[in-house]
């Protein structure tokens, strides 16, 4: 069998996304997800002009090959753009793989785990009376865990919080120049305490609670907020700093007990030696499509489980639907699984990448369909062409650019 064609398809069904379409001489196909919020083009010419050449005559099934191909024959190593590309081409091959095989991709990983995934779904509100009102529609749709985000008094717009009528997207819509957000650090530590206050006493002791801090803190403040934040018994404080300096995580993990979550913009394993090796987090959040694909998520997934970390597989509306089958295929067949982030995508993503997972009762499940479980009608995806769009910036009162 053989590779015969390799084809990049952008299209925007409400937000954009970057697929690659292999296709072998048996007249199989597989899709890969390539969207790189807020960077799409670079991925695109990237696999277009310099990886779809290489993939025609290979072998569709030697997949840990054409990774290594792939990662050490561009000498450039890691990064976002590369990793996004060689992940596209990773879920392709699995995909066809598994139609081969004529069984769903979790089958080919070990077989099930667990009957089904549990997902966490975001809540945010301007004020706290919005948030809550925000939980308990997330109750409605039958999450069973949620992420909490709330304005700041004092703040104009802030990271994950919704706007007015905009459903349960944690993102504002994309923007063809950034967004400027605002940010005060000390009005949010000072403020989050009592919003977990009213979350607890509104819905009780159970409910899984996650917070994303989205790595704005330093090393002091985060453990200031872990603190803070433990007598609510999060299920995780996520990204309380920027992580690539990972010995910061030494000094948040030696001042509380408030488990951790790292990892969205993480590429490769090396990122998170030290987190691993020492035990400075407790679940793993990269995304199959920004870590090089299926082939070493599970390796990291594997190196993880060694120390007691568990998966939390990255799934903002920006993961397409194609990037999400493939990850609750990994989710269903480790046996670390912690918990995916799910939001859903818009009816109109869902009629252009129709899917074989499902979500009901909380849960997630990949489904039954050989390979990964997603079809592009590829003639719908032309009526939504690109269109160029931005993630927000973040910056201070003082004008200072912060992490967004
Ligand atoms: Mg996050």
């Amino acid at each position: 069998m053989k590779i015969v064609d390799a084809k990049v398809v952008v299209t925007r069904p409400g937000r954009n996304f970057v697929t690659l379409k292999l296709t072998t001489d048996d007249g199989l196909t597989g899709l890969g997800d390539a969207t790189l919020n807020g960077r799409e083009l670079a991925v695109v010419s990237y696999l277009r002009d310099h990886i779809a050449p290489l993939l025609i005559g290979l072998d569709p099934h030697r997949i840990e090959d054409t990774w290594q191909y792939l990662y050490r024959g561009a000498y450039w190593r890691r990064g976002p753009v590369t990793m996004a590309a060689i992940a596209a081409v990773d879920v392709a091959l699995w995909d066809i793989k598994g139609k081969v095989a004529g069984l769903p991709l979790y089958q080919l990983l070990g077989g099930a785990s667990r009957d089904r995934l549990l997902a966490y779904g975001h809540a945010s509100g301007q004020d706290t009376p919005e948030l809550l009102d925000s939980v308990r529609a997330r109750l409605a749709e039958g999450y069973r865990a949620v992420r909490i985000q709330t304005g700041v008094p004092g703040l104009k717009a802030v990271y994950g919080v919704h706007t007015k009528g905009a459903g349960s997207a944690s993102v504002p819509h994309q923007q063809a120049r950034p967004l400027v957000e605002d940010w005060d650090t000390r009005s949010y530590l000072s403020h989050m305490p009592g919003v977990f206050e009213a979350v607890r006493h509104e819905f009780g002791p159970e409910l899984p609670l996650l917070h994303d801090a989205h790595h704005r803190l330093t090393p002091l403040q985060a453990a200031q907020l872990g603190k803070d934040l433990e007598p609510y018994r999060l299920f995780w404080l996520e990204d309380c700093t920027p992580a690539e300096n990972q010995a910061a995580l030494r000094l948040v993990r030696q001042h509380t007990t408030t488990p951790l979550a790292v990892g969205e913009v993480f590429n490769t394993v090396h990122d998170y030696q030290t987190l691993l090796t020492e035990q400075l987090i407790d679940y793993v959040r990269s995304a199959v499509t920004h870590f090089g694909g299926v082939t070493p998520l599970r390796k990291l997934f594997d190196l993880a489980a060694v120390h007691q970390i568990k998966s939390a597989v990255h799934g903002p509306e920006d993961i397409s639907p194609v990037g999400m089958a493939a990850a609750l295929h990994l989710d269903l067949a480790i046996h670390n699984f912690g918990i995916q982030e799910y939001s859903g995508h818009s009816p109109l993503a869902d009629e252009v990448f129709q899917h074989a997972y499902t979500f009901a009762d909380g849960h997630l499940h990949p489904g039954e369909a050989p390979g990964i479980g997603v079809d592009m009608d590829e003639s719908l995806a032309k009526k939504y062409p690109y269109e160029a769009a931005y993630l927000p910036v973040n910056r201070l009162h003082d004008g200072t650019v912060h992490d967004w």
